[in-house]
């Protein structure tokens, strides 16, 4: 039986450790989510506006999208941490981003290799190409049963094409493409 509400609680889970861990539990849990991208070819995204809402608190989003949401659990990882560095700088009021969210300029990179990832440059996309650092790889995959992240695959993937050009295993956890945080893509979302 599958169950998606299992996914997200796990995807719940990585937050809350990658935070304990990573940021020395200084973030807010967010609404967590594992959604389809629609096809954009995003590995997730973090909403630049608090877009969900209880009786008195708002709330972001960290998506994790679901069509890439079976890769190896050090990429899902590296995902998650990249979100939760845009998470860090929203708080923070640091602009990590332009060119409409795609554009990873040198905060990013300085906030994302604070707390243990390694960040390359795209000639496009800016500062936003992403890896674990090593400690963090070494640590993920001491994490008792950090499989237990991996629970299920959402197919077929979105677009054919698309599927074809998905990153193999173990290339990194880069996005193909960064549209993750696009205002105009999570107004609506809530
Ligand atoms: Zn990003």
């Amino acid at each position: 039986m599958l169950n998606v509400s299992e996914i997200v609680a796990k995807t719940e889970a990585m937050f809350d450790l990658f935070n304990d861990h990573f940021y020395g539990g200084e973030l807010n849990r967010p609404a967590i989510t594992v959604s389809p991208d629609g096809g954009r070819g995003a590995y997730g995204w973090c909403s630049v506006y608090e877009i969900w809402q209880d009786s008195s608190k708002g709330y972001r989003e960290i998506n994790i999208c679901a069509e890439y949401i079976d890769r190896p659990i050090g990429e899902v990882a590296a995902t998650m941490l990249h979100e939760m560095a845009h998470l860090y700088n929203l708080t923070h009021g640091i602009k990590d981003v332009s060119n409409n969210g795609y554009y990873h300029n040198k905060k990013f990179k300085e906030t994302a290799e604070a707390h243990s990832l390694h960040i390359e440059h795209h000639e496009k996309y800016g500062w936003m190409v992403t890896t674990l650092a090593a400690d963090a790889a070494e640590w993920i995959a001491k994490v008792e049963n950090p499989e237990g992240f991996q629970v299920a695959a959402r197919l077929p993937r979105s677009n054919p094409a698309d599927s074809s050009a998905a990153p193999a295993a173990g290339n990194g956890g880069h996005h193909r493409q960064p549209p993750h945080r696009l205002p105009d893509q999570n107004e609506g979302r809530r």
